[in-house]
């Protein structure tokens, strides 16, 4: 395959990481579930179309498409580096870059997550000292 179609498949693959894992940052901290559709501040369930990363972002100019709360654009701005971080490494190392690059994010993602819910309190006993 020539490099151009792994720049556009890590670009894609991604941009749909970076989407998923900003999910995973908001609900995995707060005790929600990963299960479900994405839903509006309001409660409105949003339709896929609603939900595609960067463009639905942009069609919007950053605001939620029903109610027009503005979204933190740090949603826009994680799925920008999701989008030119697998691109570049699919340009440069093929499918081997892709998915190291893909789990590296899962990994930092789930990470940070977890240290959001926990924190970073010791779970061994310090003996009471
Ligand atoms: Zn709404």
């Amino acid at each position: 395959m020539p490099a151009w179609y792994w720049c556009v498949l890590g670009a894609l693959l991604g941009a749909t990481i970076a989407s998923f894992l900003g999910v995973v940052l908001e609900r995995v901290p707060r005790g929600l579930s990963l299960n479900g559709r994405s839903r509006c501040a309001c409660g409105r369930q949003l339709a896929w179309h609603e939900n595609v990363p960067i463009a639905g972002w942009l069609r919007t100019r950053g605001t939620t498409p029903c109610c027009r709360q503005r979204l933190p654009r740090t949603y826009l701005a994680g799925e920008a580096a999701g989008t030119l971080l697998l691109g570049g490494l699919g340009l440069l190392a093929g499918p081997l870059g892709i998915a190291g690059g893909a789990v590296a994010a899962i990994v930092i993602a789930t990470g940070t997550a977890h240290l959001r819910r926990h924190g970073t309190r010791r779970t061994d006993d310090d003996g009471g000292h």
